[in-house]
């Protein structure tokens, strides 16, 4: 899918359409992977010692798309604000200046 890098949007903050920068979300690490957390530590304890992987591995379920997340930059008051859920496709590219 092609996405234009700028394009005229409803910004919530000024309530009317105005110019957006589109620019995807970058990755952010899950709290619940997070070495701190109670369940990675229970995980990591299972781990250790002897005995295979304590959870059959998941097969099967590879996507053949990526979800998108697009975030939308207002050029008038500079916040930010999103497209909602996102959405999935194969492929994704910016076109345009
Ligand atoms: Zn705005």
């Amino acid at each position: 899918m092609k996405y234009p890098k700028k394009l005229r949007t409803y910004c919530p903050v000024c309530r009317k359409h105005t110019e957006h920068v589109v620019e995807r979300a970058k990755k952010r690490g899950r709290s619940a992977g997070h070495p701190d957390s109670q369940s990675q530590r229970r995980f990591e304890r299972k781990l250790a010692g002897y005995g295979s992987f304590p959870r059959p591995n998941p097969k099967g379920r590879a996507k053949p798309t990526t979800k998108i997340d697009l975030r939308f930059k207002c050029t008038v008051c500079g916040k930010k604000h999103t497209s909602g859920k996102g959405f999935r496709v194969k492929k994704f590219e910016f076109v345009g200046d």
